[in-house]
Order: C-alpha cells, then structure tokens, then sequence
C-alpha cells in the first residue's frame, strides 16, 4: 500500500490557505466575529492544519486500513481472549432506546433495559453455578478488588479481623496479585509444579488462621486444568479461607463445568473477552462478581431486583452489609449488552459447544507446531497453551522475532514474554469461532517462520519488513511517551 503521501500526521499535510470546508452563513446579521468581546477572542490563531477535502479523506482512511484487530485478521493472543465482536452486537448497542439512557431515569421508564440487565444476572449464575451476580464492576481487575473486598467484608462481619493473607499461585495473571495489593492484603506466592499445575505440598504449608483465601484460574494461565481443584477447595476451606476464580477468560469452561460446582465462592468473569467486545487499548470493560450462597448481602449496589409481579426494581441503599457503590451508576453497560446479544445468539444448546470447540482448536495447533517449537508442557490443553519459543535454539532466532515476522504474514502476534514460568514463552490462543483453515493457514505460517529461523535467520531477527514501521524501542516508548505532534516537534527541535 503507498500510502507514503496521505501516512504522516495531517498536520505536514497542512498548506497555508487550503481549505476543505464552508462555513454555514452567518444568519445573525447584526453581530460579526469583530462584535465579540476582548476577553472572549483568542489571542492568537488556532495551530490547525488546513488541508483540502480529498487529503483529509485518504489521510484517515488510510490510517484506519492500518488498523489490525479481530475483524481483518487472525488473532491468536492467550490469556486475553479477543473474540469476534459481531454487527448485531454494536447494532444493540447503539439502539437508540439503549444509547440515550440515562443511568438516573426512574426504574419505571426503563423496565427494557434492566430486563436486560436482571436476564443477564441470572443467565451468569445459570452458566457458573453461583448463586447471585452484580454487573457492576468494569474490568475484569475492578472485578477482582470488588470479590476480594467481598471476601475480606465476610471475614469481618464474623469478627474474624485476622485474615489477611491471600494465596495466589506463581502462574497467574499479574492483576491477581495487583488486585489483592490494592485491597489492603498481602499476597503469598504458591509455587507451581513442573508439570505446571498447583504444588498442593506447597500450599498446605501456607495455609493458616490468617488466610482470607486463595485466587486460582482454572484452566490456569498455562491454559491447564488444574485437576487437584477438589483437594485444594477442600484445604483452603477447612483452615476458614475462601476461594476466588478467575474467570477472565471462561471460554473453555462453556458447556463443560462451573466454578460453582467445583467449590469456588467468588468470582468474576470479563464479559470483553469470554463474551465479545472488542478491549483493544484499554477499554471498555465489564467485570460481573458472583458469589456462592450466603455471601450476596455484601455485593455492591445499585442492584436489579424482581417483585412479585415481574416489576424491576433498582436498590441502592437498603442493604446494610453491601460494599455500596464500587462505581458509576451500573457498571458498563454497552459492554453488558454486547454480551447479552452475543450469548442470546449462540443460544442455550450452541453455548455448550463453546468450550469444546476452543479446547479443540488449541489443541488442534499445539499438535501441528510440536516438532519445529519447543513444549515444555506436554500434555492435554485447555483453551491456549505456551511453546517456549522454537524448538532449535541454535539459529539465535527468539520468541520477539518470531512474533515480529507473523505481522509480515499478516497474523496478529500471540502473547509473548508470559506467563515468566520460561524465558522464550509463547502464548496461542486461537478462540472457538476460528475455522479450519483459517487455523490451518496460521499453522504453515508458523511453520514456514521456523524454516526461515534455520535458512535466513536474519530475515527473521530484521523483521517486521511489511509494516508501515518496524521495530519500536519500547522501553523508550514507555519512559519517554510522545503523545501529541506538538511535543514530536518540539523534540525533534531540540534535537536538531
Ligand atoms: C485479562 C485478565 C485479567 C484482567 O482483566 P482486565 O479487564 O484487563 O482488568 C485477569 N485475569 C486474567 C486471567 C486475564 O486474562
């Protein structure tokens, strides 16, 4: 693509006196620009660019085709799970009778919109086994402050002020530990077994009167079931703690089992990536907690109940152990609706294939790719798995240069550089609504970069050699962040 002309900031574009606009005419006839008093006018012109119509056209349209997301190519990142966000889900979204709500419009005007949110409170419990759930926090990591201050508000409403230790293993995602940090708790770090799952002998020995609980995922980050969830449930229980899922990524749990079941108290699960919406750059989000019986008067408020008469209702202030407000009004709720749809489409029977089908296709590729990248972990997966970069370590060629030729391919690159449990890790997650070939073309792609790596090394460790920039410095990037062209030219002005 030359997009060389129309690429750069639209300000170098800018031409002193070109124009691609009109303005309406000024029908107030008695007052101009000059009319305008002193202390209102600037004091000097605006930095605009002034550029004709047709350069700012392509300007942006070729910038939005520089875009990668899920809808123009294949996305493999694991623990992250970006899925397909559907037409219908935005078309919901953007429904008028949603998008001009009002988060204080009385109860009785927006009986649709809660009808929404009460279904998908229920539809969550029905899918986890769990017994109430609030929609309220907006991220998966505001879920898991908002279930471990559940946790602690337990502890203390039974007088139990001592318990402020939370176990978590060395596997997991690093908001677990962030989260718990943030709540005012101290993390104990459970070791991992080399076969990747929880060193249970590890964590007896850390179990005491002064656990509030534990935080597992499950399948853990290494996409492995953890099998021996009974036992640890049982020990965590029995020395007073509770036990927190991760259900960030809940996909391959669809159809097969749930965390309630299982023995888990709380949890929370990210409705932007086991049910759709796209959460590129940090937003938006929605981060639903569930809580096992016997723990639903601490959840937050406002919460939607039913009367009766199938009435909903919005509560706020009458539960005297709630968390309260952890947020604003409801929680996200284009994200919850975007879930709404994505779950009513699949359906009741379809929802069960979900799991199934992501354990299948990550399977499908660990298996194709084994020879040629090396798997520390040898065994059955779940949803995503982790190659701890290619399995000839001679051609010097890394896990970053693999990831940096895959754009070359045209393949979004997979998680890289974690989970810390290998130096050269390689996280894939190819997601349930991958077809065959397009999983298939990945694979050769895949294989073809490990043939590269033996044959032309340096074609691999050079890449990415197709995209409209190549290598950033990213620790310079994150030191010294250049986030508007004013500060690019004042830089490149001292520079000069
Ligand atoms: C993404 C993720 C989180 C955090 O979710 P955010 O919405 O990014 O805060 C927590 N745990 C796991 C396992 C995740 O994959």
């Amino acid at each position: 693509m030359n997009n060389r002309l129309y690429g750069n900031l639209v300000f170098e574009l800018s031409k002193k006196g070109r124009k691609g606009y009109s303005l309406p005419k000024n029908t107030y006839e008695k007052y101009s620009v000059a009319d305008l008093p002193a202390g209102l006018k600037r004091e000097s012109e605006a930095t605009l660019p002034e550029c004709d119509e047709l350069t700012v056209v392509r300007h942006y349209t070729n910038h939005s085709a520089n875009n990668f997301g899920v809808n123009n190519g294949f996305y493999p990142l694991g623990s992250c799970t970006m899925k397909y966000n559907p037409v219908i889900n935005e078309e919901v979204a953007a429904m008028k009778i949603f998008a001009d709500l009002h988060p204080l419009q009385p109860a009785e005007t927006c009986q649709g919109a809660l009808e929404v949110y009460y279904n998908l409170q229920i539809m969550l419990s029905n899918i986890t086994g769990l017994s109430e759930f609030t929609l309220n926090p907006c991220a998966g990591a505001h879920g898991e402050l908002t279930g471990l201050m559940v946790i602690r508000a337990y502890h203390q409403s039974r007088g139990d002020e001592k318990r402020t230790k939370v176990l978590i293993p060395d596997s997991a995602h690093g908001t677990n530990p962030a989260s718990a940090a943030v709540c005012g708790l101290e993390v104990v770090e459970v070791k991992s077994l080399a076969d990747g799952t929880v060193d249970v002998d590890d964590l007896r020995s850390k179990l005491s009167d002064e656990v509030a609980g534990m935080m597992m995922t499950n399948p853990n980050t290494l996409g492995l079931f953890e099998k021996r969830i009974p036992e640890i449930a049982a020990m965590v229980h029995e020395c007073g703690g509770l036990m927190y899922y991760d259900g960030a990524n809940l996909n391959p749990m669809l159809g097969a089992c749930r965390p309630g079941d299982m023995g888990f108290d709380v949890m929370h699960i990210n409705l932007h990536k086991t049910f759709s919406t796209p959460h590129g750059g940090g937003g938006p989000g929605s981060g639903p907690v569930g809580v096992r019986e016997g723990l639903e008067q601490f959840l937050p408020t406002p919460r939607v109940t039913e009367d009766e008469e199938g009435v909903l209702h919005v509560m706020t202030g009458d539960y005297e152990k709630s968390l309260g407000s952890i947020g604003s009004f409801f929680g996200n709720f284009g994200v919850i609706l975007r879930a709404y749809t994505y779950i009513l489409s699949l359906g009741k029977e379809n929802i069960k294939m979900v799991g199934p089908l992501a354990t299948l296709n990550a399977n499908y590729i660990k298996e194709r790719l084994k020879d040629v990248y090396e798997l520390p972990i040898d065994t059955v997966c779940k949803h995503e798995f982790v190659f701890n970069g290619l399995k000839d370590k001679s051609t010097g060629v890394t896990t970053m240069d693999v990831a940096k030729r895959l754009l070359d391919y045209g393949y979004h690159a997979p998680t890289i550089y974690f989970p810390l449990l290998f130096h050269e890790a390689l996280m894939i997650e190819p997601t349930e609504n991958e077809s065959k070939e397009t999983i298939d073309g990945f694979v050769e792609v895949m294989r073809t970069i490990a043939q590269e790596a033996k044959d032309c090394p340096d074609e691999v460790k050079s890449a990415p050699h197709n995209t409209p920039i190549s290598r950033v410095d990213d620790v310079l990037a994150a030191k010294h962040p250049i986030l508007n062209w004013r500060q690019l030219k004042e830089d490149q002005a001292k520079a000069e």
